[in-house]
């Protein structure tokens, strides 16, 4: 580490501090359609994903009687593989749903976040290392709900316009809005204090320093929009 640069623990203390609601930014700039999205209408749907996953994290609580990720997910009939690392299109993945039943857990990432946790003596009253697996496991969840649930949940039901040509027009989901509300359910269901979006900094942190650096500096951008 270059001298005067921030540690893991001094940037992850900066993004604990920012509020779900202001992740907005960040989630709909991955998301192919934001070109098409105002401000105004971000920062109204960003509101409604979240209590969209919060809404759903009760309801799964009452129903399964715990807020254990694998407990729900036994509920559920959900089977969690534990694979390698994997990484697709040059990112890193570290935990994904696969319909209609199956979420896989990408171990090798869990186990070095967890040791960077180690390493870098990061506080647990910042993020417990045993938190990380139930994290990425609880936004998986929600994607599965999604699926579920796709004719009533307002992640799906939610459409933008594209184009529209006198009666012909071209309608599309929203993606960014099952992200801010996985992350809202994850939140939920873990008890965190903080918004989940900084697991993916520690992990990536864990495998790339340099690129965690970067993903940062973006985060702290579009956050301060
Ligand atoms: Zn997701």
């Amino acid at each position: 580490m270059e001298a005067g640069q921030k540690t893991i623990t001094d940037m992850l203390y900066s993004l604990a501090g920012i509020p779900l609601e202001a992740w907005g930014s960040y989630a709909f700039s991955r998301d192919p359609v934001n070109a098409k999205v105002t401000s105004g209408q971000r920062r109204d749907w960003t509101r409604k994903a979240i209590a969209c996953g919060v809404e759903y994290a009760q309801k799964v609580i009452h129903e399964c009687g715990s807020r254990n990720p694998d407990m729900i997910c036994r509920h559920f009939g959900l089977t969690i593989s534990c694979f390698e690392f994997q990484q697709q299109d040059g990112r890193l993945l570290f935990a994904e749903y696969w319909e209609p039943d199956r979420i896989n857990i990408y171990q090798d990432a869990v186990q070095k976040g967890q040791e960077l946790c180690e390493t870098e003596s990061i506080p647990e009253t910042m993020v417990l290392k045993s938190e990380i697996r139930s994290i990425l496991l609880a936004h998986e969840i929600f994607h599965f709900l999604e699926y579920r649930y796709n004719q009533d949940i307002f992640t799906k039901t939610q459409k933008i316009r594209l184009w529209s040509i006198g009666p012909v027009h071209n309608d599309s989901g929203i993606m960014a809005l099952g992200e801010v509300a996985a992350m809202a359910f994850s939140q939920k269901i873990n008890h965190l204090s903080y918004a989940p979006y900084i697991i993916d900094l520690l992990l990536t942190y864990a495998y790339c320093p340099a690129f965690a650096r970067e993903l940062y500096e973006e985060m702290m951008a579009l956050n301060l929009e």
